[in-house]
């Protein structure tokens, strides 16, 4: 079924797609996976990411936009089965913002009481 979609083959969330990356897999849908984040920084820090390779979630809404609202459901979804069904859902897009993984994806995180620092840097 991943044939039509289309891949990178130097990345490495295509690899975890395409099962020739080991991962702890959470759930899916029929256009998305979800997955442990490697760093967690949460009790529940999970990676929703598309089938398909596109490098931000904003270039999927422009080619494919029921396919972020599917992202989102399966956010909630993950939310409801590691966690109390709460959750921040982040996507980051560019390096500035950042983006270290250029295959859109969106961090779901919770688990535990969460503060807020929207714009927090490394340099924090
Ligand atoms: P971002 O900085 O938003 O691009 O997030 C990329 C995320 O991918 C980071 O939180 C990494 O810990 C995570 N990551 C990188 N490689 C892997 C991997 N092989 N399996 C699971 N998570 C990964
Ligand atoms: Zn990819």
């Amino acid at each position: 079924m991943t044939a039509d979609y289309p891949k990178d083959p130097e990345c490495i969330f295509c690899k975890i797609v395409a099962g020739d990356m080991p991962t702890e897999l959470v759930a899916e849908s029929e256009n998305a996976i979800a997955f442990n984040d490697i760093e967690p920084d949460a009790p529940m820090h999970v990676l929703v990411i598309p089938r398909g390779h596109y490098e931000r979630i904003d270039d999927l809404a422009k080619v494919a936009p029921e396919q972020v609202g599917e992202i989102v459901q399966l956010a909630q979804k993950v939310a409801e089965q590691e966690a109390d069904g709460n959750y921040r859902l982040i996507f980051n897009n560019g390096k500035s913002a950042g983006q270290g993984v250029f295959h859109a994806h969106g961090h779901v995180v919770g688990g535990k009481q969460l503060g807020w620092y929207p714009s927090q840097s490394p340099s924090y």
